[in-house]
């Protein structure tokens, strides 16, 4: 929703000065705080889970913030659980063959992408052929530091440098409280209580964004990956990687999977058990609802690593899929009825057998997708 040249946003945002919704439209993003309360333990996880026998119950290593567990022959997911650290922020993994191994994800910082690393050493030796940002968001991207320092090669969507300059770049130096001040500006104008806690939510997680990212040296991919020259394969050594990009979450997604196995490393095109974050100003719901389909097109049996949320099998992916479909129904109800965009942003009502998903935060994740459904059907 801080995406202030669409239609829909939230009028507080949409009256600031241009300067302020240009730089606010840069500089928006969650991170993963609030969910690790929803995590799902491992073996309740596994029982429900299709391709739950397929997933190490033990991990080969817990940090707390974050342990790894083997997924596959030569696979590995590193799962993230910020209630207990914000080194690596979000899920990733690496991939080992005879020859070579692939890392995914910078993480949340640099330390997150050194715990990685030193996972993947407790298995193997070989020779690291790349790192892979899934996109630009800062918790996957602040880590990129550590393979800059390594002369380890960095791919990434062809776009993701640029957008890590342009969103974080810009933070960086930025005066915090001329940052914040729309912010709280949409604060003091909330009509209604459940707004107000709304964009007070909005308000502490872009502070944290702005700590985090003031933080971090940035690094940027230096392996562009361009995304019109995809699928493309990546020969680890009797394990091959294939490497796609897919609509939906940022502009910048790309996949990882490997079909001999069924595991497809999903970035932020999946989260699991956890409503969709929709806040980019590149995220499309209808081209990220056409790529879900294509998810679950795949073979009954998939592991999916998830960007956030515990691995799991297509009834992760179809779980995702309702959301967005009752997201949908509620929104086209309300614009029936005549309800304004900015209205209906706050009015989504969690279903009770929903009540166990985990939101992030509202105008990352709820109010932005109700606002690019309306600018789909034209806004009222
Ligand atoms: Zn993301």
């Amino acid at each position: 929703m801080l995406d202030s040249t669409r239609k829909g946003d939230h009028q507080a945002v949409s009256l600031l000065p241009l300067s302020r919704r240009r730089f606010l439209a840069k500089t928006s993003y969650f991170g993963a705080f609030y969910a690790a309360a929803k995590l799902i333990p491992l073996p309740a996880l596994a029982a429900q889970m299709t391709a739950g026998s397929r997933v190490s119950q033990t991990p080969i290593v817990d940090k707390g913030f974050a342990s790894v567990r083997k997924v596959g022959e030569g696979l590995y997911a590193t799962i993230s659980d910020p209630s207990k650290g914000f080194q690596t922020l979000c899920n990733g993994g690496f991939l080992v063959g005879k020859d070579g191994a692939l890392m995914i994800e910078g993480f949340g910082s640099a330390t997150g992408a050194t715990f990685q690393m030193d996972a993947l050493r407790m298995v193997s030796q070989v020779p690291i052929k790349a790192a892979l940002d899934t996109h630009y968001h800062f918790d996957h991207s602040m880590g990129n530091g550590f393979y800059a320092g390594n002369g380890i090669p960095l791919w990434a969507h062809a776009n993701t440098p640029k957008r890590i300059v342009e969103s974080y770049g810009a933070m960086q130096g930025a005066d915090k409280a001329v940052a914040l001040a729309p912010l709280e500006k949409a604060i003091k104008d909330s009509k209604t209580e459940l707004a107000r806690k709304h964009r007070e939510e909005n308000l502490g997680m872009v502070t944290n964004i702005f700590n985090i990212v003031n933080g971090t040296v940035l690094a940027l991919p230096n392996h562009p990956i361009d995304p019109a020259k995809l699928p493309m394969k990546m020969d680890l050594g009797g394990l091959t990687a294939v490497i796609e990009s897919y609509p939906g979450h940022s502009g910048t997604d790309i996949i990882v999977r490997v079909p001999e196995q069924s595991v497809v490393y999903t970035g932020d095109l999946l989260f699991s058990g956890l409503y969709p974050v929709c806040f980019d100003p590149q995220a499309t719901v209808s081209g990220w609802r056409q790529t879900l389909k294509t998810f679950a097109s795949w073979d009954k049996d998939s592991v999916f690593v998830p960007g956030h949320g515990p691995v799991c099998g297509q009834e992760g992916i179809a779980l995702f899929r309702a959301l967005f479909d009752d997201i949908e129904e509620q929104a086209q109800k309300m614009h029936k009825a005549g309800v304004p965009a900015t209205e209906a942003a706050d009015l989504y009502v969690v279903p009770e057998k929903h009540k166990n998903v985990g939101i992030f935060v509202w105008d990352f994740s709820i109010a932005p997708a109700i606002s690019k459904l309306y600018a789909e059907w034209g806004a009222k």
